[in-house]
């Protein structure tokens, strides 16, 4: 049996999105019955995702994705780069989140929180616009229930023991690491998801997240969506079934891939790359055997 799981994770979610397209995609997911993850943008600001009029239903919608057991998960607040900062888990410094003061962080996740809760939805998962956020953002999640994040270059979930946001001393700028105490009592743990791709490839055993932004989709792209999702059909998963499948433990390994994301996507991609190589040989090798058998004696 294959361990290999793959998640689909969408970005960019908000009610300017593309929906001709979006409306593509929505059919073939309800169809072959799999549970996105959906990276719901809470109050959207960022001009580049104003790529179609805003659909008045938008949280309607949303309700009806969280009710079929789709993951909706907050994507920031305004999806607004403010910050020159990558944080710890992203290449790009441009945030709105990473190298911020504690309590603007804060604020910004109260009203996006506030935003869900009014609209009927319930979220523990969060995904940083850029993925860009920092320590501070980490210590920030448990006080409005997400305890899941998804992001970086590394193999399997991971979890890390938090401590009370009452017993850390938080930063005012940037650089700085919230300061905890260490005879605090550790009261929460944070889930570490991986999200490694942009498209579907061949992949050892592991918890592979495929991430798309769909807004500049073409024809051509949804064919190969299309048909990446038959051929992959059988090992992809949601996240649910990731979580129940296995506990995530605490390792040090992936969580220093996760926070050194120019080496770790080096190494992801030159692990995908020798896989492609190996089980594209081992296909060919399987059909030269099954010729041998059908030739005539
Ligand atoms: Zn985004």
């Amino acid at each position: 049996m294959s361990h290999t799981q793959y998640l689909l994770r969408f970005d960019d979610i908000c009610p300017t999105m593309n929906w001709r397209v979006w409306a593509e995609i929505e059919t073939v997911l309800v169809q072959r019955q799999f549970k996105p993850i959906l990276a719901v943008v809470p109050d959207n600001r960022d001009p580049e995702l104003q790529v179609d009029t805003p659909a008045d239903d938008f949280w309607e919608q949303v309700r009806a994705w969280q009710d079929r057991g789709w993951t909706i998960a907050l994507h920031g607040y305004q999806h607004r780069y403010v910050s020159r900062n990558a944080g710890m888990a992203a290449r790009r410094r441009k945030s709105e989140f990473a190298g911020l003061p504690a309590e603007v962080q804060r604020e910004k996740l109260r009203r996006g929180m506030e935003i869900f809760e009014r609209e009927g939805i319930t979220s523990r998962v969060w995904i940083a616009p850029g993925n860009a956020f920092d320590a501070t953002t980490v210590a920030l999640l448990p006080d409005f229930g997400i305890n899941i994040i998804s992001v970086g270059y590394f193999q399997f979930p991971y979890a890390t023991q938090l401590f009370r946001i009452a017993d850390c001393a938080l930063p005012n700028g940037e650089g700085e690491q919230p300061i905890r105490n260490p005879q605090s009592a550790i009261c929460n743990q944070m889930t570490w998801v991986p999200q490694q791709m942009h498209y579907f490839r061949p992949a050892p055993s592991g918890v592979w997240t495929v991430c798309y932004h769909h807004n500049r989709w073409d024809s051509a792209r949804l064919q190969k969506f299309r048909e990446d999702l038959d051929h992959y059909n059988a090992n992809i998963v949601s996240l649910e079934d990731v979580l129940e499948g296995s506990v995530a433990r605490e390792c040090q390994w992936s969580a220093w891939l996760c926070t050194h994301p120019r080496v770790s996507e080096f190494l992801i991609r030159g692990e995908l790359k020798l896989w492609s190589w190996w089980s594209a040989g081992q296909k060919r090798r399987q059909s030269a055997e099954m010729n041998a058998v059908q030739l005539p004696r």
